[in-house]
């Protein structure tokens, strides 16, 4: 990648909103400077807005052959939505027989405006109809079995022409024959918002009565759109006013809005040099695109068959990898992408993929890639060269099966804490004999362990369980089938012992490390905690230690399942304290709100429960009756998930230095001593970075982080990633463990990379 390319974006992510086109937003200035006439007014400026205005209705209903129908300009998709919700209920309720019970039918897969309106004007109207989602098959179709079953005592149907996700297109015509065999005056609403330039629309020829659009689909601004309203077809004003649009729509017109909508009915109705690309050009994207992630990613599915769906929409999963993690990624090398739709970014799954019945897999990873018509060959062959240097960068990092074998560079070496929800995973590596041990596995980390452990060429001696959980099953056996001379915790059989502060363990080796065993029963009978100790001293000092659920961050381990002991744990929580120091870093197997690791010292301020049994200020009888009380808190607020700790306190918040762009440039030339860290992963990192960090320390490796650089907790670091919230994360994390100097850049990259 050029310096050049790897700063320029490469927008993907059509479906959410595309860009101005050049020509559109030279025209919506044009009229904003000379022809801001209100269309209302009977001047010579009104006149040339009004013309403007219904040149452009001209032309919409030549785009949509909307034939004797109008076409009323909205602000959008959604008000052309509950415009028609509105109008299709408000007739419908003047002919109710209270004798019947009604419905309101809409696709499983509908944008969420349209069975949120639905519910809305049902319930504003009190209409009172039963709101009924129609299933659709694995390939997105809606099922026409349901619809002729309920279309009866529909007051109306609400499908879409082509699926915002997935790029799913209906087949009209059929949906028609059905809805109207049974039900010919049902109405009858067609989202085609993301249909507009992409499938050939003949409104007029079918009996769709309502049908929303919206501009800033392709390449008008944001804030324009239009609907279509059968002539014939009941209407109420969705907006009262001036009694603009003939009374249909009151409110000033958004001219310079419909100036630029005019330039994009342009492009759509030329027959050749169009600013838009073929159907055919579409489809050779959509075939470079899957043809280089099917080369890039070769275990990659695709959630919906190319034949149903519209070339311009490709959405996957990669197994392995969370939709987040694929969006970091492709965000690092500058193809933007999305998880699911927009509006549900923040949602780690996609309703529209389940509503498919797609592998929850599938919909927890699925990432939508979308572009426009007038995306161009030299973007695809852009993002084609890009996709393949993201998988390159997964295969240096060892996260994917890749032919390279790792650099002495970045070959691992220490500890590397997994996440799976709520639950840890813990690798630890000796770096100079690439000996490895794994603590408490997880069966969704087994293919990525198992692709590490062949990538680094790594020996694993163990894999190690803390207990055996309540909330996932030990993964051992799927990693390491010739361990299996080892109790069922996967501790080996044949083991040496050491000495620590009067305590004789059973340990194994670790290349130049001893692990060593505690029992520490309470959680369960059969917890035991993990000890690395580094020998590199002549005494042995303990690195890490692994305690399962004995303490965890704010917590300590629940005690009320069939094998628990609260006077156990007691006992427990005695020998930890005795054979460690207040600052050896403790690595539980949960981490519910993101804290990483923690020590006696931080959570003795926090947890008076743990603090009191340390100091001694609390009896074993005592104890056990408070924690009861504590486990109870438990089982009422956990609902469905197995909570392994019964948090005494909220997650502490520490006061962080929060920098913006501009402010760290100038904090960093004031303060030349202090460490800039990148918090990404390495292979984001490797993507795309300024040449001025000193340090990238991904979330997974914080944890060595802190224990490599815990003698130094007054040195400044300060801490960027892609958005501002991981290093805000990691920040807290190091505050609460004592690190005095810390900040990060409050927005991270995005906000930084912003021209000012
Ligand atoms: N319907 C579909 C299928 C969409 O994709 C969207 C936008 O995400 C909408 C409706 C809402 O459109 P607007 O943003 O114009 O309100």
């Amino acid at each position: 990648m050029t310096e050049q390319n790897a700063l320029s974006q490469i927008y993907l992510d059509a479906n959410a909103t595309t860009p101005v086109l050049e020509k559109a937003a030279d025209a919506a200035l044009i009229t904003m400077r000379t022809m801001f006439g209100n269309p209302s007014s009977s001047h010579i400026t009104g006149l040339q807005a009004k013309q403007i205005m219904e040149r452009t209705r001209g032309k919409a209903q030549q785009v949509i052959g909307s034939g004797q129908g109008h076409i009323i300009f909205t602000s959008g998709a959604t008000e052309g939505i509950q415009t028609a919700i509105l109008s299709a209920l408000c007739e419908a309720k003047k002919h109710l027989d209270d004798n019947k019970q009604y419905t309101l039918l809409y696709g499983a897969t509908e944008h969420k405006a349209v069975p949120e309106s639905l519910r809305h004007w049902n319930k504003v109207l009190g209409v009172n109809a039963e709101v009924k989602a129609i299933p659709v098959d694995r390939t997105g179709k809606l099922d026409h079995e349901f619809i002729a079953a309920h279309i009866e005592n529909a007051l109306m149907i609400c499908t879409m022409a082509v699926n915002n996700e997935t790029g799913v297109y209906q087949d009209l015509q059929a949906l028609e024959q059905t809805i109207r065999t049974v039900n010919p005056s049902v109405f009858w609403m067609v989202d085609c918002v993301q249909a507009l330039g992409k499938r050939a629309l003949n409104i007029a020829h079918t009996s769709i009565d309502y049908a929303p659009f919206s501009g800033h689909k392709l390449y008008a601004p944001k804030g324009i759109g239009f609907v279509y309203i059968r002539e014939g077809a009941p209407f109420t004003p969705f907006i009262a006013g001036g009694g603009q649009e003939g009374g249909l729509r009151s409110g000033t017109e958004n001219i310079h809005g419909m100036a630029a909508l005019e330039v994009i009915f342009d492009e759509l109705l030329k027959t050749d040099n169009a600013a838009f690309a073929s159907f055919e050009q579409l489809q050779t994207y959509r075939t470079q695109l899957s043809e280089t992630l099917k080369q890039a990613f070769p275990t990659i599915t695709f959630n919906h068959d190319f034949e149903n769906s519209v070339p311009t929409t490709l959405n996957f999963a990669i197994p392995g990898f969370s939709s987040k993690e694929i969006m970091d990624l492709f965000d690092a090398a500058n193809i933007r992408v999305s998880s699911g739709s927009a509006c549900s970014s923040k949602v780690t799954r996609s309703f529209v993929l389940d509503a498919m019945g797609l592998p929850a897999w599938q919909s927890e990873s699925a990432i939508r890639m979308s572009f426009g018509p007038a995306t161009t060959q030299q973007e695809i062959t852009e993002a084609c060269d890009r996709i393949k240097h993201c998988a390159q960068a997964l295969g240096h990092s060892c996260l994917l099966q890749h032919n390279n074998t790792v650099s002495e560079k970045e070959a691992l070496d220490g500890l590397v804490q997994f996440k799976v929800g709520g639950a840890c995973c813990w690798l630890f590596v000796d770096g100079a004999s690439k000996s490895a041990v794994i603590i408490d596995p997880l069966a969704e980390l087994v293919d990525r362990l198992k692709t590490i452990i062949q990538c680094q060429q790594l020996n694993v001696v163990a894999v190690l369980d803390t207990h055996g959980h309540a909330d996932h099953e030990s993964s051992r056996i799927e990693l390491v089938n010739q361990l299996d001379n080892c109790d069922h915790l996967g501790w080996p059989k044949a083991t040496k012992s050491v000495t620590l502060k009067g305590h004789h363990l059973d340990s194994i080796q670790c290349g130049d490390f001893d692990i060593a065993k505690l029992p520490t029963p309470g959680h369960t009978q059969d917890s035991v905690s993990y000890l690395i100790l580094d020998k590199s001293n002549d005494s042995e000092e303990i690195k890490y230690l692994f305690c399962g659920d004995l303490i965890l961050m704010g917590a300590l381990g629940r005690t009320n399942f069939a094998t628990s002991s609260a006077a156990a744990m007691y006992e427990s929580l005695l020998i930890v304290k005795n054979i460690s120091d207040q600052g050896t870093i403790l690595c539980p197997s949960h981490d519910y709100n993101n804290e990483f690791a923690t020590t006696i010292e931080a959570e003795c301020k926090r947890n008076t429960l743990l603090n009191d049994v340390l100091k001694g200020q609390l009896s074993l009888a005592s104890f056990v009756e408070q924690k009861s009380i504590v486990d109870q808190q438990i089982n009422d607020e956990s609902g469905s998930e197995i909570l392994c700790g019964a948090s005494v306190c909220s997650k502490a918040s520490f006061e962080l230095k929060e920098f913006s762009a501009r402010d760290l440039e100038q904090h960093l030339l004031q303060h030349p001593t202090t460490a800039l860290i990148d918090i990404r992963e390495p292979h984001e990192y490797a993507l795309h970075h300024a040449q001025q960090f000193d340090q990238n320390v991904p979330l997974t490796r914080l944890v060595d982080f802190i224990a490599r650089f815990g003698q130094d907790k007054s040195k400044e670091l300060i801490l960027v990633c892609r958005s501002g919230s991981r290093s805000q994360v990691a920040a807290q994390a190091l505050a609460r463990l004592g690190f005095s100097n810390i900040g990060h850049l409050k927005g991270g990259y995005a906000l930084a990379d912003l021209p000012r």
